[in-house]
C-alpha cells in the first residue's frame, strides 16, 4: 500500500493573494508602494509595535537593525547557537564578534545563559525565538536594562507569538522573514519592528540607498527595499494570521495527544506565559531510543513523512566559519545535544486529521 506523503511545509496561496497579486500587476507599480505602507501598518498593528519597516528578506532584516544600532566592528553579540546560518551570518556582515549562549527545555536562549558572557564589549542580545515558540524575554529584557544592551529578536518564525501578552518583536528590535516556509510568506520578504522612531528612520534610510528625499542622501545606503507585489502575497496571510497560528496549535495538540506515551520521544515544551506559533513541532529522540535520529528521519521519509531536522549541527560548527575571530564558539553543551536529537514532525495549517494520524502511527511504529 503506498501512502500519501505528508509534507513538513506548505506555501498556502488563495484566492485572495491572486487577486490582490492581481491588482499590483495591473496597477503598474511594482515596486516598493502603497502596498508595502498597508503591510507595515497592518504588521506594526497586528504586533503592538509603533513601527514596522518591510525589507527584503529576514537576513536583510537582522543586518539592518544592526546597522540602524551602529554596532561597530569588534562589538559582541550574545545569540543562540542552535539557529539558522542568517543569525550568525547578519552578525558577521556588520563585523561584530558572535558570543553563544547555551539554550535550554525550550531550545532558546535565556538570561541566566547570557548573564555569564557579558561584558565590556556587549552591545546587545540577539535571542533566537525558534520554531514558534519565544524565548523568556522578561528576564532577557531586564539583563538588557541592567547593562544597557539592546535586544535584537531573531522573529524569522515566531510571526505572532507571544510572551507575557506582549508580542515577539516588540521586546526590542523584531527581525521577522517572510520566506516560502515560514507562517507568513511573500516568498521572499523580511519585516522589522520597533518602538523607537530613531531606529525606524535609520532602516527606512538605510533600506533606500540612505536617501531622505530624491536625491538627497544622508548616510551611505543599501537596497533592502520589498515590493509591493510582496507585500500583496503577505497581506491576506497576515490577515489569516489568527487562523494559520491556531491550526498549527491545534495539531500540535493532537501530535501532543498521539505521541505522549512514547518514554524514547521527547514532545516540545509551551512554558507558562509564552504563546506558541508551531512553525516548527520539534520532538527530541532521547539516548534511550534503539533507533537513532538519522534512522527515524529515514524511516519517516519511507513511510511518506518528511520529518526535517533543524538544525543538525550549531551554526558556528562549519568550516567556513573556523578560525574566524569574529566567531567564538563557547561551550554550549545543551544546544550539542539538541542538535545531535531533534527532528521536526508536519504540524502545518493545511494538514488533513488523516495526515495527523499518519504522522502518529507512523512516529510510534518507530519508538513506540
Ligand atoms: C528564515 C530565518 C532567517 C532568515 O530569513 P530569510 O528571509 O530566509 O533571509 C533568520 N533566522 C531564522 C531563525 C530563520 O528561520
Amino acid at each position: 500500500m503506498s501512502r500519501p506523503v505528508v509534507p513538513i511545509s506548505v506555501v498556502d496561496i488563495g484566492d485572495a493573494e491572486v487577486r490582490r497579486v492581481e491588482e499590483v500587476l495591473r496597477s503598474g507599480r511594482l515596486a516598493q508602494g502603497p502596498v508595502v505602507e498597508e503591510l507595515e501598518t497592518e504588521f506594526a498593528r497586528m504586533h503592538g509595535v509603533t513601527h514596522a519597516i518591510a525589507v527584503s528578506n529576514g537576513t536583510t532584516a537582522l543586518t539592518a537593525a544592526l546597522q540602524a544600532l551602529g554596532v561597530k566592528p569588534g562589538d559582541e553579540i550574545i545569540t543562540s547557537p542552535f539557529t539558522f546560518v542568517a543569525t550568525l551570518n547578519a552578525i558577521l556582515e556588520v563585523g561584530a564578534v558572535a558570543r553563544f549562549a547555551d539554550v535550554g527545555p525550550d531550545y532558546c536562549i535565556s538570561a541566566d545563559s547570557v548573564a555569564p558572557l557579558v561584558g565590556p564589549r556587549t552591545i546587545a542580545i540577539m535571542p533566537v525565538h525558534l520554531y514558534g515558540l519565544p524565548a523568556d524575554m522578561g528576564p532577557i529584557h531586564q539583563l538588557a536594562e541592567r547593562h544597557g544592551l539592546a535586544i535584537v529578536e531573531d522573529a524569522a518564525q515566531a510571526h505572532g507569538a507571544k510572551v507575557e501578552g506582549r508580542s515577539a518583536g516588540s521586546w526590542g528590535i523584531g527581525c521577522f522573514s517572510l520566506y516560502a516556509t515560514k507562517n507568513v510568506t511573500s516568498g521572499e520578504g523580511g519585516i522589522v519592528t520597533t518602538n523607537d522612531a530613531g531606529i525606524a528612520d535609520r532602516i527606512r534610510l538605510l533600506r533606500n540607498q540612505g536617501m531622505r528625499a530624491r536625491y538627497q542622501y544622508e548616510i551611505p545606503g543599501h537596497n533592502y527595499r520589498l515590493t509591493d507585489l510582496q507585500a500583496a502575497i503577505a497581506l491576506p496571510q497576515i490577515a489569516r494570521l489568527g487562523h494559520i497560528n491556531s491550526r498549527r496549535n491545534q495539531n500540535a495538540s493532537y501530535l501532543d495527544a498521539g505521541l505522549s506515551d512514547l518514554e524514547h520521544l521527547r514532545r516540545p515544551v509551551t512554558p507558562e506565559g509564552r504563546e506558541h506559533v508551531f512553525h516548527q513541532y520539534t520532538v527530541a529522540v532521547r539516548s534511550s531510543s534503539p533507533l537513532d535520529r538519522g534512522t527515524v528521519v529515514s524511516e519517516l521519509a519511507k513511510d511518506g513523512v518528511t520529518a526535517g531536522v533543524y538544525y543538525p549541527k550549531l551554526v558556528h560548527d562549519y568550516d567556513c566559519y573556523r578560525g574566524i575571530p569574529q566567531v567564538r564558539p563557547d561551550p554550549t553543551p545543551t544546544a550539542t545535544e539538541w542538535s545531535k536529537s531533534v527532528l521536526s514532525l508536519p504540524v502545518h495549517q493545511r494538514l488533513a486529521v488523516t495526515d495527523l494520524d499518519h504522522v502518529i502511527e507512523s512516529t510510534r511504529r518507530l519508538l513506540g
